[in-house]
């Protein structure tokens, strides 16, 4: 293990705000790393690596937990294959560069983490569903939307309006899925954590 953890993920971060990357607030990975320690998660599917950040805290979090991640920007994508092998942590961490659409996963996973395109939620959902285990979880970030999906006066653009509205129809959507408990938080950019039944 590198000895300067908390320097490594500054500069993370750092490159991230620099360069536009959305990557999870504190708040949010706070919870996320909880979340697995205290549920015992020891594997994740995660779709929307960007430069694998929040690939690597949750790694962090358990040092048993295998993470697979899969990111279709090219640039990103390189940059998470560097950021991994700095944590060293490609033993437990399989970057896959690809439209998440484009796979095919058959291994089951403890928790799945969508956090890629928002207006594709319940495409992703009904896709990757199969490849949760009996009692896991899946975890959605920016279900509030910068607070645009509980309040949307503010919005300007017609972009924004149709993505909101596409989160709204997640919301419904995971709402109306009997298979699972549902809760929303709001933490972050809220979160959306569907439990199994
Ligand atoms: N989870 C990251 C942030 C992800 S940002 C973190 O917190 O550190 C969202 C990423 O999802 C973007 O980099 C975007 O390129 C990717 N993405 C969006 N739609 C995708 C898709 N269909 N397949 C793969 N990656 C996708
Ligand atoms: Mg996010």
């Amino acid at each position: 293990m590198i000895s300067n953890i908390e320097e490594e993920v500054r500069k993370i971060k750092k490159y991230a705000l620099d360069n536009n990357v959305p990557i999870m607030v504190d708040e949010s990975i706070d919870y996320l790393t909880d979340f697995i320690v205290k549920k015992q998660i020891n594997s994740v599917l995660e779709i929307g690596t960007a430069i694998g950040y929040s690939a690597i805290m949750m790694a962090l979090s358990n040092p048993n937990i295998k993470i697979t991640s899969v990111e279709r920007d090219k640039d990103r994508y390189l940059e998470a294959v560097k950021n991994i092998k700095i944590f060293n942590l490609e033993d437990r961490v399989t970057l896959i560069f690809n439209d998440a659409f484009n796979i095919n996963l058959t291994d089951k996973f403890d928790l799945i983490f969508f956090d890629a395109a928002k207006s594709q939620n319940i495409r992703f959902f009904e896709k990757f569903e199969h490849n949760l285990n009996e009692s896991g979880f899946i975890i959605t970030d920016n279900i509030s939307f910068h607070g645009l999906v509980e309040d949307d006066s503010k919005i300007v653009s017609r972009n924004v309006r149709g993505l909101v509205r596409k989160i709204k129809n997640y919301i419904d959507f995971l709402k109306n899925n009997d298979r699972y408990v549902v809760s929303f938080l709001d933490i972050g950019d809220g979160l959306s954590i569907a439990e199994k039944k």
